[in-house]
């Protein structure tokens, strides 16, 4: 309870609501403008993704259609790439950038990325980690001698924000990757490619927020232990 009546909680929470909220709208207006422009090509999203992956010798991954707005996104389990409703089957400058972006992703798997490898294996341990940081901290916060679970539950948010920084690089690379494939096989033409590299641009943006908001959080849990050894 305290967690939300604490005054000092807002001081990390409002702006990282804020860095949250501004990278969302952001993302979604960009994607909103380029939606309305048509490339020349014509090719749709879910066209464009199975060309990149056929021209990097991939065969078997899926291109899936998958509801929600900007809900498109590689599953390497699976090994299917699901694209959104204005994705799929949309010829826009956002829809083919969007694609070739999470056929990066799929190029990313297939050529054993480091980083993606790394992320992937984090997965599992910063999903629990995360869910059991703040308990831990609460805990350790309670009790008299309590600085073993302070320490591990610092630690295994710690290791969330280290994810989301590792989560950086795969995003920019998957772009990368997504620009270069689209300007060599010739689906979006000069001009079209600063539309492509802002809508992608505005998608990264979403991954700065959410390191800052995990830093902010961490900031806040480290917060809590100083006033507590401060008392
Ligand atoms: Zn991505």
């Amino acid at each position: 309870m305290f967690y939300y009546f604490d005054p000092l909680y807002l001081v990390f929470a409002i702006p990282a609501f804020l860095i949250s909220l501004i990278a969302q709208m952001r993302v979604q207006m960009v994607f909103s403008k380029y939606s309305r422009v048509r490339t020349f090509s014509g090719l749709t999203g879910a066209e464009v993704a199975k060309n990149i992956l056929w021209s990097n010798g991939i065969y078997d991954v899926r291109v899936e259609y998958v509801p929600g707005l900007l809900t498109d996104h590689y599953d390497p389990r699976f090994r299917v790439l699901r694209l959104s409703q204005g994705v799929f089957d949309s010829n826009s400058v956002a829809a083919v950038g969007v694609a070739a972006h999470e056929a990066g992703h799929a190029i990313q798997h297939y050529q054993k990325y480091p980083w993606l490898a790394l992320r992937t294996a984090m997965v599992p341990v910063v999903n629990i980690g995360s869910n059991l940081a703040f308990p831990l901290i609460l805990i350790g916060l309670l009790l008299k001698n309590g600085d073993i679970f302070i320490n591990l539950g610092i630690l295994l948010f710690s290791l969330a924000v280290v994810f989301t920084l590792i989560t950086l690089p795969v995003e920019l690379n998957a772009s990368k990757r997504a620009v270069e494939a689209l300007k060599v096989s010739g689906v979006i033409l000069p001009d079209e490619e600063i539309a492509v590299k802002k809508v992608l641009g505005a998608a990264a943006m979403t991954y700065v927020a959410a390191v800052s908001v995990a830093i902010l959080q961490l900031l806040y849990y480290l917060s809590l232990v100083q006033r507590r050894r401060d008392d």
